[in-house]
């Protein structure tokens, strides 16, 4: 895939992706706000790009753009019977305080380099991620992939060029996921992607992310070639918790690299591995 947006453009594709699920309780603060101003009875925010927010039937609403850095990144919206004049406009006011309460968030949660989600907001999300396959059987799965010989690519064209690889990579693999899937970088050269999937479709969904990566043009580096390993787990009874199931992804990375790079091992390890070999 050729990636050649501009650093600028790859770290403006933030927050649909970065937004956690119970972002809404955040706000809590300014919803009370906007209920007590407006005389609405419910209050979202919905983010582009993330799940729907229940719309509350029979009600009229009001709406008004979060924008951050001159981009909408969602919308505020307050429900009523009926809302008097002047409501729309203070909803605009409260919406200038959630985008910025919105900005401070992705500073708090996100890598600067890539806008992956920073390992501890990551640990985080596959906390939740975890806990709700245990309570609900949501199926869980964790990918982890480490650049390959990545040490090579700064020594050859050096730290920037690594740079570029590292924000380019992050770019192509969260356009490849759904809203409700998360990526973070774990350090270094090394991410994760929290998947709602099964182990069958997480493996599929990984080797597409191999093949992705491999194919990933940097816009200002285009000779450089790259590839990753990549190692999946499945949240099941002895993956039934966050540290189990990071162990198992780790070691499934871990055998990646040794069984020679460049491929995606995991639970469904034998037919997915023989492809390769
Ligand atoms: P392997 O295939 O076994 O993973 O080999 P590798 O060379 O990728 O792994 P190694 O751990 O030897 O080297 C990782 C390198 O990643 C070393 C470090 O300088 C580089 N690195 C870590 N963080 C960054 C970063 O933010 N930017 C750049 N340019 N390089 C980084
Ligand atoms: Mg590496
Ligand atoms: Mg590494």
């Amino acid at each position: 895939m050729a990636y050649d947006l501009p650093s600028q453009a790859a770290s403006g594709n933030d927050q649909s992706f970065a937004a956690p699920e119970s972002v809404n309780e955040q706000y809590d603060t300014i919803f009370y706000l906007v209920r007590q101003t407006t005389g609405a009875s419910h209050v979202n925010i919905q983010f582009d790009g993330a799940p729907m927010q229940p719309v509350p039937a029979g009600l009229a609403c009001i709406q008004a753009p979060l924008v951050h850095q001159g981009r909408r990144v969602g919308v505020l919206r307050a429900y009523a019977q009926d809302f008097e004049s002047g409501a729309a406009h203070m909803l605009a006011g409260f919406a200038v305080l959630a985008a910025e309460h919105h900005a401070l968030w992705s500073v708090a949660h996100c890598d600067m380099l890539t806008r992956a989600l920073t390992r501890r907001a990551f640990m985080a999300d596959l906390g939740r991620a975890v806990a709700t396959w245990a309570r609900s059987g949501v199926s869980c799965s964790l990918v982890v992939f480490d650049l390959d010989h990545f040490k090579k690519i700064n020594d050859t064209h050096g730290h920037a060029a690594g740079d570029a690889v590292l924000r380019a990579v992050a770019h192509v693999v969260q356009s490849e996921l759904r809203p409700c899937d998360r990526l973070g970088r774990l350090g270094g050269e090394e991410f994760g992607v929290i998947l709602l999937a099964d182990a069958e479709s997480a493996m599929e969904i990984a080797e597409r992310l191999r093949a992705v990566i491999e194919g990933t043009i940097v816009r200002d580096f285009p000779a450089i070639e790259f590839t990753a390993s990549l190692g999946v787990a499945t949240c099941s009874a002895q993956t039934a918790t966050r540290d189990a199931l990071m162990s198992a992804a780790d070691e499934y990375l871990y055998k990646a690299k040794e069984s020679g790079r460049n491929r995606v091992i995991g639970p469904i390890l034998a037919d997915v591995h023989q492809l390769w070999d």
